[in-house]
């Protein structure tokens, strides 16, 4: 299996895109276009692509969990151990767990499959007209892991563990980190693999899998808390201080941005 991460540019938009050369997934229930299916008002899902992977994880939770009701016939023979299908159901339920932030957000979330798009391609990116985070997939082959790869990172942007410059030629954004990345290669299996298949990945592997993607991403953990994330907060500020677009997205933006407004309104109305 070969990866890459690639970053694109998309008029103003900004975009991760990732490429996954793998078995292919087929699950014949993905065809169900024409009965698409809302899981929250905030999800715009005309594909049915979240709420299928939505029914995919909550399924896979359900089924390992009564495996590990009855333990005495777990099938020994497959080499698969109530340790790891403990660890692959935690990773599952936190999922879910994510997903459940999603359907509950502010934030609008478009998914839709894209013909257009390089095939086995998956791509989030942020409106910045709309400030909805679409995620777009090709059609031809509904690589599930790519899906469940992208919604990882939607999630991450959920949490403010990641933010997405609107000039991508400035790079990632500023709270993007390689941990990001490998948690979404991560938890991107796990609807369909025993969590022991992804132990291979951890930050230093992917990296090294990907020298001239992820070179420049840093190790150290960035988040809306941590120092440099209430720096990007703080220039938001001053962007919206400054009346200039924010160079930056990230959840809850627009509340600093405002807040620069307010303060900017505030001192003209004094002059
Ligand atoms: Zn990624």
């Amino acid at each position: 299996m070969s990866i890459r991460l690639v970053q694109i540019l998309v008029g103003f938009c900004i975009s991760f895109t990732i490429i996954l050369l793998m078995q292919s997934c087929k699950l014949s229930h993905f065809c169900c276009r024409s009965t698409p299916v809302s899981s929250a008002p905030n999800i715009e899902d005309p594909d049915s692509i979240f709420a299928n992977y939505d029914s995919i994880v909550h399924q896979r939770i359900k089924g390992i969990r009564r495996i590990l009701a009855r333990q005495d016939t777990m099938p020994a023979d497959y080499g698969i151990t109530i340790e790891s299908l403990k660890r692959t159901k935690d990773g599952l339920v936190e999922i879910a767990r994510g997903l459940e932030q999603m359907k509950h957000s502010e934030v609008i979330y478009y998914f839709y499959y894209d013909s257009n798009k390089v095939e086995g391609h998956g791509v989030t990116e942020i409106n910045p007209i709309t400030n909805e985070v679409e995620m777009s997939f090709r059609t031809k082959y509904k690589n599930e892991e790519v899906i469940g790869h992208e919604i990882q990172h939607a999630i991450e942007y959920e949490r403010g563990q990641i933010s997405m410059k609107r000039d991508t030629s400035k790079g990632f954004g500023t709270l993007y980190d390689i941990s990001d990345e490998t948690q979404a290669y991560w938890f991107a299996r796990l609807a369909w693999y025993n969590i022991t298949a992804n132990d291979h990945f951890n930050d230093s592997t992917v990296k090294a899998d990907n020298p001239s993607m992820y070179d420049s991403v840093p190790y150290e953990r960035q988040d809306l808390g941590s120092p440099i994330g209430k720096q990007l907060k703080r220039n938001t500020e001053k962007e919206g201080a400054e009346g200039v677009p924010n160079s930056e997205f990230y959840k809850g933006w627009q509340k600093d941005y405002n807040k620069g407004r307010r303060l900017r309104s505030h001192t003209s109305n004094r002059t």
